[in-house]
C-alpha cells in the first residue's frame, strides 16, 4: 500500500534501488502518483507501466498472503499476460522485495511517450554493474512490447564480461530487439515501437554505464 510519491521521496529507495527511484518519476503526474501504490501497479500489471518493466529487470520477489499462508512468487513467474499476474483471487500482495544494487552499479530508466505523464509507447529499465571496468551484470527490461514487461537476454549475454563502448551499446540495441513482435495500437505500428526500443537501448546503456562510477 506504499504510494508511488512516498517511494519516490524516499531516500533509501533512491540510494539502495536507483532504478526504482529513476522510474518512478515517470509514472503518471504527481497527482496519479499521489495516490497510486507500488503494489497496485504491479497487481494491476499494466504491461505499459514503469514499475513491472523494473521488478522484471531487477528480479524482485512478490509475497502474497491469503488464509491458506503465504508464498514468495519471482518476478519472472509474476507476470502472465496482459493485466494477469499468478496471484490467485483469494491472495493479497502483502510485499515486494526489491534487491539493493550492488556497488558499481548504474541504472537508467528510459521511455517514449507522445506527452509527459502518458503510459509510454515503449520504456526500458536498465542496469550495468561495472567490475574493474568490465560489465559483470547487465539486466534490461522493456515496457509496452509485448502483453508483459520482457527481458532482453540476448542483449545482456552480449554485455556480460564486456567493456562498455559504443559499439558493444549498438550490437546490443540490434540483439535486444531482434526477436521482438511488438503489438501495434493507435500510439504506433509494431515497426516503429521497435525501432523505440532499440533508441531506448543506445540511450538507457550509455546513461546506466555513466552513473555506475558513482556508485562506488
Ligand atoms: C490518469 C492515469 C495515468 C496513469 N499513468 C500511469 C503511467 O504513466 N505509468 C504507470 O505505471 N501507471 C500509471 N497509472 C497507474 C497508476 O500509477 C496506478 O498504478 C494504478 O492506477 C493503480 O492504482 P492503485 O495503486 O490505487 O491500485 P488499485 O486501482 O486499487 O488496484 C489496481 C488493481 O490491482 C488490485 N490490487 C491493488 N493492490 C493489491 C494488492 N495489494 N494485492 C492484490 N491486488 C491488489 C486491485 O484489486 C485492482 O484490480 C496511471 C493511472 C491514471 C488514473
Amino acid at each position: 500500500m506504499t504510494r508511488e510519491y512516498v517511494a519516490e521521496e524516499s531516500g533509501t529507495v533512491a540510494s539502495a534501488v536507483p532504478l526504482l527511484a529513476a522510474a518512478l518519476p515517470l509514472i503518471g503526474h504527481e497527482a496519479i502518483r499521489s495516490r497510486g501504490t507500488i503494489g497496485g501497479s504491479l497487481a494491476h500489471a499494466d504491461p505499459a507501466a514503469e514499475l513491472p518493466a523494473v521488478a522484471r529487470a531487477l528480479d524482485a520477489e512478490f509475497v502474497v498472503r491469503s488464509q491458506a499462508g503465504e508464498r514468495v512468487i519471482a518476478a519472472a513467474d509474476w507476470f502472465e499476460g496482459y493485466l494477469t499476474t499468478s496471484r490467485r483471487a483469494d491472495e493479497l500482495l502483502v510485499e515486494v522485495r526489491f534487491p539493493a544494487a550492488a556497488p558499481g552499479t548504474g541504472t537508467s530508466f528510459q521511455e517514449v511517450a507522445r506527452r509527459h505523464g502518458d503510459f509510454a509507447v515503449a520504456g526500458l529499465a536498465a542496469s550495468l554493474t561495472l567490475s574493474g571496468g568490465a560489465i559483470s551484470d547487465a539486466r534490461l527490461a522493456f515496457a509496452g512490447l509485448s502483453d508483459m514487461p520482457v527481458r532482453a537476454a540476448g542483449a545482456e549475454d552480449l554485455l556480460d564480461g564486456e567493456r562498455p563502448s559504443a559499439e558493444l551499446f549498438e550490437e546490443a540495441a540490434r540483439r535486444a530487439t531482434e526477436d521482438l513482435d511488438p503489438p501495434a495500437d493507435l500510439h504506433g505500428s509494431s515497426d516503429y515501437r521497435k525501432k523505440v526500443a532499440a533508441a531506448l537501448v543506445r540511450r538507457g546503456l550509455p546513461a546506466a554505464a555513466d552513473n555506475a562510477g558513482e556508485r562506488k
